[in-house]
């Protein structure tokens, strides 16, 4: 079998998410928050009115009139993707050939390694840039290399900091390369450079309605960007991507954004106070975090995890090597999942 396998995935080791059973599930930055039952409610007569034996609007015509009147820009400059990976993957498939360069730092987001090792480009990383990213470093590795593609994860994943907007101005302008800003977390900080599309040619957008508005098992992410770029991005686009019914929930998801917008205001609320609590407990670091989740970092690293084990707790463990070690990501759940996550912490 070996012999047939592309050369470029035969190390390649699948992307896996701890699928053991966990009762407070905070490793996967998801929303706490389900739909609430009244707008599923209206969900249920969807089942009815739409025609199941038909293939779905390819374009995502009226989501997408949604998502234009969600960020202001026109539908023309949006592509939707079954999550913001598939976008991540379109991306790649339409700009990056074998050994051809995309340039990002670590730790970020891994799954644009892996889209790129599966297309067999070469991915290089700024490494170790846990409490900063050093800018002018990225540039350099950038046109050093040649790189096609620049990814910026903002506010970063996994470590909730954020790159302040100067910065992607000047990487955009100082470099050759397409940069794409990864803005999945974006309603927890409310920083954005989606208004500057039109004016950078190299600026690809993307979100997801997967974080704020909690619809991750709907699988509905948006890309942002140029009329041009959108075009070439359709033309790797898996036909019919975005099925009947995630359409209509996108749509409904985006009618009632007010109410997922509380929801988000109260995860902020409470990073916030997680933050403050964990700061005061002792062989604890935490770092400043953007985003719907937190990372902490400690020498008692075995001892925490056994701690949340034991009360069913579920986070992101990075181990005890490389630029992560000892480092938690603990996803920002309800009051009282927040409450079990701090004891666990106190009790260390
Ligand atoms: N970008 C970042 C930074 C993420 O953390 C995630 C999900 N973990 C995604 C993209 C993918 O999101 P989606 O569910 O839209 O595929």
């Amino acid at each position: 079998m070996r012999k047939f396998v592309k050369e470029s995935i035969r190390r390649l080791e699948s992307y896996s998410m701890n699928e053991e059973k966990i009762e407070v599930k905070l490793n996967a930055n998801e929303s706490p928050y389900d739909m609430p039952i009244n707008i599923k409610n209206v969900l249920t007569d969807m089942l009815f009115t739409e025609k199941l034996n038909r293939y779905p609007d390819s374009k995502c015509y009226e989501l997408r009139k949604r998502i234009s009147k969600y960020t202001g820009l026109n539908s023309e400059n949006i592509i939707v993707g079954n999550g913001s990976d598939e976008i991540i993957k379109m991306i790649i498939d339409a700009f990056i050939d074998k050994n051809e360069v995309v340039v990002s730092y670590s730790p970020t987001f891994s799954i644009y390694k892996i889209i790129t090792s599966i297309a067999g480009g070469k991915f290089i990383e700024l490494e170790n840039q846990i409490g900063k990213v050093y800018i002018d470093e990225l540039i350099n590795l950038a046109n050093k290399n040649n790189a096609k593609v620049i990814f910026l994860c903002n506010p970063n994943n996994p470590t909730g900091m954020s790159i302040p907007r100067e910065d992607i101005f000047k990487i955009l302008e100082k470099t050759d390369s397409l940069v794409i800003v990864d803005e999945a977390y974006y309603e927890f900080c409310g920083e954005t450079v989606i208004d500057s599309v039109r004016k950078y040619e190299n600026l690809i957008v993307l979100r997801t309605l997967s974080k704020a508005f909690g619809l991750a098992g709907i699988r509905l992410g948006y890309g942002v960007s140029n009329k041009r770029v959108i075009e070439i991005l359709n033309k790797v686009k898996p036909p019919y991507n975005i099925n009947r019914l995630s359409q209509k929930i996108g749509i409904i998801a985006l009618e009632n954004k007010d109410i997922f917008l509380k929801h988000v205001k109260e995860i902020i609320k409470e990073r916030n106070r997680l933050v403050k609590e964990i700061e005061n407990i002792k062989h604890i670091e935490v770092f400043p975090s953007n985003s719907n989740f937190i990372l902490i970092r400690s020498e008692k690293y075995e001892e925490i995890l056994k701690r949340f084990k034991c009360k069913g707790v579920g986070v992101r463990e990075y181990g005890v090597n490389g630029d992560l070690r000892n480092c938690i990501r603990i996803s920002i759940g309800t009051k009282e999942e927040n409450n079990i996550v701090l004891r666990a912490l106190k009790e260390v």
